[in-house]
This record gives C-alpha cells, sequence and structure tokens, in this order.
C-alpha cells in the first residue's frame, strides 16, 4: 500500500544561536509527527546546523536550505560564537528576494518518490516579519515562531496600544528612582517600570533597530498563528491574557507547545550520564572536572551567545567569585578589543586570580556545551543574562538561577524568574550600571548555601516536573502542537492545495 506523502513545511530560523537551536528541535519535533521539513537559514549558520544535524542522527525528513547572505564585506561578524546584533539586523534584512526565489523553486517542485511536492506553510522566526509578504504573495500562511516567553509576547501584542497611549519609544527615566504612576499596565504581566521595558522599545535603542523590532512586533497580529517556546502551567496568565481581544484583536491562534528542548532531557539517560557519547575535547573537559565536584556545589556562568561584559564587569564578577569561595564553571570571552591591552582574558582578570582560584574554578573562552553542565549535578546554580533558551534549560534541569539581565526581553524573564517563580535572585546593577563586587558574593553565597537558595532548587524542580507532564499526550504543550497540525492541515485544505500534494 502507498504512504501519503508527507506534508511539506518550511521552518524558517533568524541566524541567532538562541533563535536557530529552538528552530531546529522544534522542526525535529515536527519530523517526528511525520512532516516533511525545509530547515531555511542563513548561510553563515549552516555548517553548525549540519553538525547538530549529522552527530543528533536527525530524521531525513528534514531537508536544509541555506539563503546566500548580501552584507558588505569587511562587517563586524561572527567571533568565536559571538555576534554583534546589528549585523544580524543587516543580514535579514537582506534576505526578502532570495527566499522569494527559493519559495517559487520549492513550490514548483512535484511530488516524486524523493520529493515530498510543494510547501504548505511557512514558519518563520519573529525576527523575520517580511516573510508574511512573501507569504501574502505565494497565498501560503505564514505562522510565527516565537522563541521568547509568552509575557515577552503580551508586550509585543500590546504594541499598538502603547503607541496609541503615547508610551513608545519608552522615555528614559530622568530621576534613578521610578515611581509607582510611572508603571505601565500590559495585560497579562504585572505592572512593569519603563526601564524593565524590552531595550528596543526604548529611546536610547539606536533607531533602526527600534524600526526592526517595532515592524518584526506588529506583523504578528497579520499571522496564522503564533507557535511559543513555553508552556501552560508556566506561564497560565500570560498565556490567557494572549486569548483576550485587548491584546489579540485578529483572534490570532496562540500555540504555547514547549519547553522546546532535546528530548533526553527529560529522560533518565541524561547527558553527562553517557560520557561515551562526549566526543569533543571541551566536553570531556567539563565533564571530567565536574565529575570531581560535590552535588551542587559548582556556579554556572554564561550570558549566552550575544551578551558581551564589559572589561569592569568582568573584573567585578571575578573579585566576587573569587570572595565566595563558591566553585565556579565561567563562560568567559573577551569583549571586543577596543583597547589592545583589554583583549585577553588573563588581561582582563584580577592579577593572580587564575592561580588564586585554581582547582575550584574553570574558566572556558570557547561555545561552552551548556546542556551537558546544566544537567550534571555538580551545577548547583546559574548566573544568566535570562535568555529565554538558558532560562528554560535551567528550570528542566532543576538549577536555580542569579539572573543578571543584559538586553531585549531579558529583565521581564529575571522579573518573572524572582517575583513570581521564585528560582532565582537577581544580582544588581548600582546607578553606573556595574554590580559591585560584594553584591555578587552576596548573592552567591545566598543562592548556593542558604536554605532559601534549596527552595528555589526544589520549586525548579517542580517546575522541571509540570514542564515533563506537558509534553506527555495528555498534557497541555502536547495537545497545543496536535492543534496546531490539526489546524494546518484544515487550511490546507480550505487553500484547495490538497490536490498539488
Ligand atoms: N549556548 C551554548 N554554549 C554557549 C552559549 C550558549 O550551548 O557557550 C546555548 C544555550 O544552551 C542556549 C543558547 O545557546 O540554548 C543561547 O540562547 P539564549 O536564549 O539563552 O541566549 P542568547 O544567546 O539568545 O542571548
Amino acid at each position: 500500500e502507498l504512504q501519503p506523502p508527507p506534508t511539506h513545511v518550511v521552518v524558517f530560523a533568524f541566524h541567532a544561536q538562541g533563535h536557530i537551536i529552538p528552530a531546529f528541535n522544534f522542526s525535529k519535533q515536527l519530523a517526528s509527527k511525520g512532516l516533511f521539513i525545509s530547515f531555511v537559514c542563513a548561510e553563515h549558520r549552516m555548517p553548525g546546523v549540519r553538525k547538530i544535524h549529522e552527530s543528533q542522527g536527525s530524521s531525513s525528513n528534514i531537508r536544509l536550505a541555506a539563503l546566500p547572505e548580501r552584507v558588505p564585506a569587511g562587517k563586524l561578524g561572527v567571533d568565536q560564537g559571538l555576534e554583534s546584533f546589528e549585523y544580524l539586523v543587516d543580514i535579514a534584512e537582506t534576505m526578502e528576494h532570495d527566499f522569494e526565489l527559493l519559495m517559487l523553486d520549492l513550490l514548483a517542485t512535484q511530488q516524486s518518490c524523493s520529493s515530498p511536492g510543494a510547501p504548505i506553510c511557512i514558519i518563520s522566526d519573529l525576527f523575520l516579519g517580511w516573510t508574511q509578504y512573501v507569504a501574502d504573495k505565494l497565498k501560503l500562511p505564514r505562522y510565527v515562531f516565537y522563541p521568547s516567553p509568552a509575557a515577552a509576547l503580551c508586550v509585543a501584542m500590546y504594541l499598538p496600544n502603547l503607541i496609541a497611549q503615547g508610551l513608545i519609544p519608552i522615555k528614559s527615566s530622568e530621576s534613578t528612582k521610578e515611581r509607582e504612576s510611572d508603571l505601565i499596565s500590559i495585560p497579562g504581566i504585572p505592572p512593569i517600570s519603563p526601564s524593565d521595558m524590552p531595550n528596543a522599545l526604548k529611546e536610547s535603542c539606536p533607531i533602526r533597530r527600534r524600526d526592526f523590532a517595532m515592524r518584526n512586533h506588529l506583523l504578528l497580529h497579520k499571522s496564522s498563528g503564533i507557535l511559543l517556546n513555553t508552556f501552560y502551567e508556566l506561564e497560565q496568565r500570560s498565556i490567557e491574557a494572549l486569548q483576550s481581544d485587548i491584546l489579540n484583536p485578529n483572534k490570532v491562534p496562540i500555540y504555547p507547545a514547549g519547553p522546546i528542548l532535546p528530548e533526553e532531557i527529560f529522560g533518565d539517560n541524561i547527558l553527562h550520564a553517557r560520557p561515551e557519547i562526549v566526543v569533543s575535547g571541551v566536553e570531556k573537559e567539563c565533564l571530567l572536572w565536574l565529575n570531581t565536584r560535590l552535588p551542587s556545589s559548582v556556579l554556572y556562568i554564561s550570558f549566552g551567545s550575544i551578551a558581551v561584559l564589559s572589561a569592569s564587569q568582568i573584573r567585578e564578577f571575578a573579585l566576587g567569585l573569587e570572595n565566595s569561595e563558591q566553585a565556579f564553571l565561567w563562560v568567559l570571552r573577551p569583549p571586543p578589543a577596543t583597547d589592545p591591552t583589554q583583549s585577553s582574558i588573563a588581561a582582563i582578570l584580577p592579577e593572580g586570580f587564575q592561580s588564586r582560584t585554581q582547582g575550584r574554578g574553570l574558566i572556558l573562552s570557547v561555545w561552552a556545551p551548556q546542556l551537558l553542565i546544566l544537567s550534571h549535578p555538580s551545577t548547583g546554580g546559574f548566573l544568566t543574562h535570562c535568555g529565554w533558551n538558558s532560562t528554560l534549560e535551567s528550570i528542566c534541569n532543576c538549577v536555580p538561577m542569579l539572573p543578571f539581565p543584559q538586553f531585549a526581553e531579558q529583565q521581564i524573564i529575571c522579573n518573572m524568574l524572582v517575583n513570581e517563580l521564585k528560582v532565582g535572585v537577581e544580582v544588581k546593577k548600582g546607578a553606573d550600571g556595574l554590580a559591585k563586587s560584594s553584591e555578587i558574593e552576596k548573592v552567591v553565597r545566598y543562592v548556593m548555601r542558604s536554605e532559601e537558595g534549596g527552595k528555589m532548587k526544589a520549586r525548579a524542580g517542580a517546575m522541571r516536573k509540570a514542564a515533563k507532564t506537558a509534553l506527555l499526550e495528555t498534557g497541555s504543550s502536547y495537545k497545543n502542537l496536535e492543534a496546531f497540525l490539526h489546524r494546518r492541515s484544515k487550511t490546507r485544505a480550505a487553500n484547495g492545495q490538497d490536490e498539488k500534494l
């Protein structure tokens, strides 16, 4: 008997690690449901994607398609895994024509035993808003892949109202102390102070970046649905608000289908327990070192793939860590070298720091195996910039956090972790924007060694359990993904595209 051909969908990921990683995991999930995926991404990211694809023995139902980059040579690009957001925006804005050509090509494909036929929808990242125009032109539905929390989506969907209220761009506060009356009300999240709003909406943000964010946020309302990397039990209030007329007048369907993470996180056969899969040098180095430490004794420190700390902030962290007497694994990449004396890590760290913390601290200056580190029983805390992927990875490994938010919606995530979920304590910055070593030492001691720190770990554990349950066949995220797949097939019939397949 002939199998019906798989349904073909295009998943177009934005070319930053924090977007590609969940988009690829999501593609794997769709492929496991029997769909055929064309995974599209900017060329410079493809080698990395191909490596993940091959190393994980991913489904043959995922085909990779690279789009060329048309950014003038010599612009600041990717360096040791760190990337400048400006560069990412540059690339995003030059891809429309090539994407349209690729889509036309895919749409012209005849179905055969080696090809699934024409794609029936586009799932594209929040930051690739212009794909909506391509989708409209080609009469295909566009679904948004939203790799941030529902709380941030509440802010994004409320943007037309914020504009109407004259609140955008958000003015810089004149005084350092904000008053109660300054708080902005947004359905689905607690009243928020202007300074905690996403940077891209602020007056202080370069206009090009602000326009980029606004355009992409406003286009959310035109999409056929939004797939979210979160789950109902984690963000109930925000998710419910997203169904309301005030946030969602066009009734765009919202599908919280997360946490979208590699399956093995929730299995018993977790990464660190399988040394045979740990092949690369840095993975082995981390694993061997973590194996020598006591349970929950290591503080893991990383600020994701984009954030860069200043040399003075790095020095404050070093002093704070040294004085805390805590074991640490620190992913530390040097800041861009404007001053040649500051370009190496050794030149930035306080004199003698590395020898004084030898054995107790491990510093990595390369891309770290974050999931392996977070899943290791020796890891007991995560000093994080609150990227949403890092946050979910931490929660799902029962690791309490020490949030040190940097940009985008990270302050909103920090507030959620500290005030609502109570799984972390913020490392606070002073009026000069620097977190001092004494503050760092205090928070490290509290989260890693106090009774309350233990309670935070237990709360993270309860959330991990809720996440696992949401993904089961009877769970909320599973059902939402089914609802998406079901709706999509209805769209397909409505578009009269069945006979094409
Ligand atoms: N990551 C990693 N090694 C690193 C830095 C980051 O594996 O050295 C991964 C991390 O596990 C997460 C993603 O990269 O999946 C970063 O995404 P996140 O949303 O946390 O932050 P962003 O980089 O987007 O600011």
